[in-house]
């Protein structure tokens, strides 16, 4: 068996281990190392080190893989969006609110009743029937989009938790994550983005 000579990485001593070897406890320290050959050289590396680097690394993947969460989370939210979306009368897509929802079905509702006055007072059987009709299609649409501006505020706050959930994890772990959770907080949420745009 040939044998090769290296020092021990931690005190220092010599080392006589078998060529075939990969791993060997030091006589005079008991460190235990592993040995690393490259083409031109071989030396010893504590093993204690290496355990260390390995769980850095787990550390990295777990912050990685909560980034990766984060980052789908968004997008499937902005996907999830565009479902909640309603087209105003300029055929521009826009979030519901409540408000525009009661606001909508209340100026629809109010025209219509005046059409049907209108009518009632002489204007004949043709205000009459518009003026219900609008009344009717004031209250559906006034409804449906009261619940589907309820339906989406309900979504954005499950959408929210599970991001601030995902963004305390980080937290938790390791001081990268918490320069990520810096960058996190300054980033804005798709719906921040987007406020932020119908203001200007
Ligand atoms: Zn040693």
């Amino acid at each position: 068996m040939n044998l090769e000579t290296l020092t021990c990485n931690s005190c220092g001593a010599p080392l006589e281990v078998p060529e075939s070897a990969n791993f060997v406890t030091c006589n005079h320290c008991s460190t235990r190392l592993a040995i690393r050959r490259t083409d031109s050289t071989s030396f010893t590396e504590e093993l204690e080190q290496l355990s260390g680097q390995t769980e850095e690394l787990a550390e990295q993947v777990r912050v990685l893989t909560r980034q990766n969460q984060v980052t789908e989370l968004d997008r499937n939210w902005d996907r999830q969006k565009e479902r909640y979306m309603v087209t105003n009368k300029h055929g521009v897509k826009r979030l519901p609110t409540e408000t525009g929802a009661l606001f909508g079905g209340i100026v629809g509702g109010v025209i219509g009743i005046v059409a049907v006055g209108f009518g009632a007072s002489g204007g004949g059987a043709g205000p009459v029937v518009v003026g219900l009709a609008m009344i009717v299609f004031a209250l559906f649409a006034g409804f449906s989009g009261y619940a589907k501006a309820r339906n989406y505020r309900s979504a954005q706050r499950r959408y929210r938790r599970r991001r601030t959930e995902l963004a305390s994890g980080l937290a938790d772990s390791g001081t990268s994550s918490q320069e990520y959770l810096r960058t996190l907080s300054d980033v804005p949420t798709p719906d921040e983005y987007l406020r932020d745009l119908e203001i200007e």
